[in-house]
């Protein structure tokens, strides 16, 4: 299967409302071009390094989301493109971006990255910790980072009834927090879960961002 027919094929379970992530991390510019000539303008990239090189190198509208864990160190050399950051993971990191962004004069899309898998590897805010976030007075300070959702991973696990009661927790933490604190913010719309093996279920569960990888581009070297 070609990437082109990767793409048609996982299409047809994605309903438009719903945005594709195309994961394109460890795959070549020859793989992305394949992905972008087959309409497809969102990628994804979890490291800093290799986000800078094939952004200086590929088409200009493409929209590029970072998806893995970002050190604060970092953040300022992708802020002036990134359209998207997914796993903003602690106040520290959110203080990060604000303070690039407002170098930059701009204001930064972000998703709080909320942890709920059974691992303790993955990086997030627990609920407790994200109200905590949202109801201190540093919120207000961060008027440069636009809170667009929430980020999450389920376990990685073959257990289909766990992964979709961890995807219902997360629609159901979104659904509390957009009702306490972005009842009037339009913005925060986005539930960003759902992979390769999960997407379909993800999306069952609310999900309006899925991050698709190894089905598109097949296995990572
Ligand atoms: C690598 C990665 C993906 C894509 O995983 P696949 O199983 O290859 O689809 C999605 N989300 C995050 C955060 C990732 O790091």
């Amino acid at each position: 299967m070609s990437i082109a027919d990767n793409i048609s094929r996982i299409r047809t379970h994605i309903p438009a409302n719903v945005k594709l992530v195309c994961v394109s991390k460890f795959h070549p510019n020859d793989d992305i071009m394949c992905a972008y000539n087959a309409g497809e303008r969102i990628f994804g990239e979890s490291r800093v390094q290799e986000l800078l090189q094939k952004q200086a190198s590929l088409p200009a509208d493409i929209q590029w989301h970072f998806i893995g864990h970002l050190q604060t160190n970092k953040v300022k050399q992708i802020v002036p493109f990134v359209d998207l950051i997914h796993g903003v993971d602690s106040p520290r990191l959110l203080q990060a971006i604000n303070n690039a962004a407002k170098n930059e004069g701009k204001t930064v899309n972000c998703l709080l990255q909320i942890h709920i898998a059974q691992e303790d590897t993955k990086f997030g805010f627990s609920q407790s910790e994200l109200i905590e976030l949202l109801e201190s007075e540093q919120v207000a300070e961060f008027t440069n980072v636009r809170l667009c959702g929430i980020m999450g991973m389920a376990t990685f696990t073959d257990n289909q009834a766990q992964v979709a009661s961890e995807f219902q927790k997360i629609k159901s933490i979104f659904d509390t927090l957009k009702n306490r604190y972005f009842a009037n913010d339009d913005s925060f719309c986005e539930i960003s879960m759902g992979m390769s093996d999960d997407f379909q279920l993800a999306i069952e569960h609310g999900s309006t961002m899925v991050r698709v990888g190894s089905s598109i581009f097949g296995a990572r070297v």
